[in-house]
């Protein structure tokens, strides 16, 4: 009987895996996507890459087709190239904590500058100061000085003649003595990349040490990004890209690429003009943004919580039974971890709150269950079945196979143990929450 249920779960999950023309077949159509979303050429072949290592073999969905399953798999790992949500500016430093923006011409440094101040202001409740260290257009001090006014945040007094490393020393000092707690450097941009441009940032660096280098670039440059990205981090080191004009028709693919590319966070992004149009950065929103292929995302999760459920309802009519083995065991942990954490199908069954509990108590965190998972993977098949087979020389071996220990071993018994004589007492109590499912 044992062998024909885990028969039936095990057809659950596998319809069949991803084959290499499965990945390729769907990857040309990812491939046009990413271009059409300006993501660079290089960072479509290293993209692409990794999503075929991840894929090929990967499991299928049961009413999923190969194709759908590789898109969402290109979903995730666009998500996890995009990086964390919520990368926030950092002041874990003395103050005033120096915040360096840097970027081409254009690409909205000025406003990012006034609006980040904003933020900082009303948000963080921190004293801020800008200076704008555009010396080579006047216009650019006053366009920032306006802004300021705007957003009620106090900019450093123009004075001509000083070059930006002077500036940028006098800005420091000024806050210093003012007693702020973020001084912000608006540095001038150059409508192309040229080394006049690289030594003064480098130099501005160099004399007031920013806790902070904000690369600003604009959404819409595509393709150049990775350049502009590439260029600024080898030169000065950044620390985090803000992206701007994500309120146009760009798709974000620079985001993509200037991500892969520097490895540095994507902190914020601009959607307008005004000084309120900030938002945090959402790799999720880009990535359905760049990809384009939302419903196909969302139709293979919906499959993905169909099989748990279903996994859930054989579980449990094998638990009415009293039958609770390693395998099950396994399969418990494993969708934990699939499930980040506490919940599992345990989560998705009534009356399965007591079992949770068992699993808390035996304080179950998130990598002993990849750890409690390798134990069970060392065992044979015979032993998953049968845990009173294990005596202290196959504990050795399964020690030895998962790179734990015998105590390990025990622990883990000791827990199955603990629930397996929970599932029997459940059985026992006619009529309870185990014997109607048994009854399903
Ligand atoms: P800078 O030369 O890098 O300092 O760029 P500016 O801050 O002066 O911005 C250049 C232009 O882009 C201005 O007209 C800004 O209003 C506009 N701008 C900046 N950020 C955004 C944004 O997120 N969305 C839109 N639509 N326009 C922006
Ligand atoms: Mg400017």
């Amino acid at each position: 009987l044992s062998e024909r249920l885990s028969g039936i779960l095990s057809g659950l999950t596998r319809r069949g895996s991803l084959t290499e023309e499965d990945v390729n077949a769907a990857l040309r159509e990812v491939r046009r996507a990413l271009l059409e979303a300006d993501v660079a050429l290089e960072v479509v072949r290293s993209f692409t890459d990794k999503v075929r290592e991840r894929a090929v073999g990967a499991e299928v969905l049961k009413s999923v087709t190969p194709g759908q399953q590789v898109i969402k798999i290109v979903n995730d790992v666009l998500i996890d190239t995009l990086g964390g949500e919520g990368e926030v500016i950092g002041f874990d430093a003395v103050p005033p904590v120096p915040i360096l923006m840097v970027g081409l011409q254009g690409s909205g440094k000025t406003t990012s500058t006034a609006k980040i101040a904003k933020r900082l202001t009303e948000r963080n409740k921190k004293k801020v100061l800008m200076a704008s260290l555009d010396t080579r257009r006047p216009a650019a001090m006053e366009q920032l000085a306006i802004l300021g006014t705007q957003v009620g945040v106090q900019t450093l007094p123009i004075v001509a003649g000083q070059s930006a490393v002077q500036i940028a020393r006098r800005a420091v000092e000024a806050a210093r003595l003012g007693g702020y707690d973020v001084v912000m450097l608006d540095t001038a941009g150059r409508v192309t990349l040229d080394d006049t441009l690289m030594e003064e940032v480098a130099q501005v660096k160099a004399a007031t040490s920013p806790h902070e280098v904000l690369l600003v670039a604009d959404a819409l440059t595509g393709q150049d990004a990775v350049n502009t990205a590439r260029a600024f981090d080898a030169r000065v080191g950044l620390t985090g890209i803000v992206l701007t004009r994500m309120d146009g028709d760009s798709r974000g693919g620079a985001a993509l690429s200037m991500r892969a590319v520097t490895g540095k966070p994507i902190k914020l992004v601009g959607t307008g003009e005004k000084v309120d149009e900030l938002d945090d950065f959402h790799p999720s929103r880009v990535a359905n943004r760049i990809l384009g292929m939302g419903d196909i995302v969302s139709l293979v999760e919906k499959a993905a919580q169909t099989v748990d459920a279903d996994k859930a309802q054989a579980l449990a009519q094998r638990l009415a039974k009293g039958n609770f083995d390693l395998d099950d065991l396994r399969m418990q942990l494993q969708q934990m971890e699939k499930m980040g954490g506490f919940g599992g199908v345990m989560g998705l069954l009534p009356g399965m709150a007591q079992m949770k509990n068992q699993l808390a108590a035996a304080k179950v965190d998130d990598k002993m269950i990849a750890r409690q998972v390798a134990i069970i993977n060392s065992m044979t098949p015979a032993e998953r079945r049968n845990p009173d087979l294990l005596k202290n020389s196959r504990k050795k071996r399964i020690a030895a196979g998962s790179g734990t220990s015998p105590e390990a071993i025990n622990k883990l018994l000791k827990m199955h143990r603990g629930m397996a004589d929970m599932m029997k007492a459940m059985k026992k109590q006619k009529g309870g929450m185990l014997g109607k499912l048994g009854g399903m």
